[in-house]
């Protein structure tokens, strides 16, 4: 039937993408690499697969979320038969390289390809809360959209299929900034026997004013005007950081977090900007050449 939804993968993620699926009455057939995670789901009415290819052979949407590229890579050599007239909805986290071979690799036997970024922990499938970046071919993820839209808000980015993985990782790698920043405050405190907790309390808003100030540091970098509007510059800000660095190595805590930020203030105050504000830096991040 046109309706049935294969999902492969019931890791944690993958479990719950075919919960919220069979919580929306939809029809779904469900393979894991060990047999112990798919079992559950046949009490809930999912048809369960005994190889990944039948799976895929068992309907015209297949949504793959397995640990990395090269799991999707095995299953899906596996099934070349199986492949032509599928739409591949690929939500493993990998490269935009990866997404991009895969592509190709796909739409050569026949099927179409969609990669998409998850930006929820499993918890949130299926809620308001979840959203979802997809790309590549646009018909099929129209063809699908109200399917997908079980899962999470969507978003589709466009045509090439390394753009969920770009958007993804880029996400990601703000929120680890966010947690090094965290971890690193919270030694700092904890140093003097401050309970992290008691201290969160103070830094959830000051972080929330800070993101505050992002759109304004946005429009700097778009606008490529880097002077300090509001009396913030590098050359002041040097000194806090240097003083940050200092106290955690008097305190006994890792300095590993924040050192790199000091490298990259000089190298923008040695060029000559030390009277930028912080979106001056973008340009010290954003200038390394491809592949290095
Ligand atoms: P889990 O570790 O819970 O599950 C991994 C899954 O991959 C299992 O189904 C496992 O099968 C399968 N697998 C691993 N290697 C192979 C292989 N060689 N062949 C076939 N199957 C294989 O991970 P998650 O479910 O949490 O994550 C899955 C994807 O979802 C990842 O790409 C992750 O980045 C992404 N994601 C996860 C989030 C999360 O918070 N959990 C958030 C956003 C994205 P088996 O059971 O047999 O080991």
């Amino acid at each position: 039937s046109g309706h049935w939804i294969s999902v492969l993968g019931l890791g944690a993620m993958g479990a719950a993408l075919a919960e919220a699926l069979l919580g929306a009455g939809r029809e779904v057939t469900v393979w894991n690499r060990s047999a112990e995670k798919a079992a559950p789901f046949a009490g809930r009415g999912a048809g369960i697969a005994g190889s990944a290819a039948e799976a895929i052979g068992a309907a015209p949407l297949v949504i793959i979320c397995l640990l990395d590229y090269a799991a999707v890579r095995d299953v899906l050599s596996g099934a070349v038969d199986q492949l032509v007239g599928r739409t591949i909805v690929n939500l493993t986290n990998g490269t935009p390289q990866d997404a991009r071979d895969i592509a190709t690799w796909v739409e050569d036997q026949g099927a179409s390809y969609i990669d998409g970024g998850i930006m929820a922990v499993p918890p949130m499938i299926g809620s308001p809360d979840a959203f979802i970046l997809y790309s590549g071919t646009a018909e099929a993820f129209d063809d699908y959209r109200q399917t997908l839209e079980i899962l999470g808000a969507t978003q589709f980015l466009g045509p090439d299929a390394g753009l969920a993985p770009l958007y993804d990782l880029a996400l990601l790698s703000a929120m680890y900034g966010l947690f090094g920043g965290f971890l690193h405050a919270t030694a700092l405190a904890g140093s003097e026997k401050v309970e992290a907790g008691r201290f969160t309390e103070m830094l959830v808003p000051w972080l929330n004013a800070m993101t505050g100030v992002l759109p304004e540091i946005a429009r700097q970098i778009d606008t490529h005007n880097y002077a300090a509007a509001d009396g913030s510059n590098l050359a002041m800000q040097a000194v806090a950081i240097e003083n940050i660095i200092a106290t955690s190595n008097a305190q006994g805590v890792d300095s590993g977090l924040i050192v790199p930020m000091r490298a990259l203030m000089a190298h923008r105050i040695a060029c000559g900007f030390g009277g930028n504000d912080i979106a001056g830096l973008y340009r010290v991040v954003a200038s390394r050449k491809r592949d290095d």
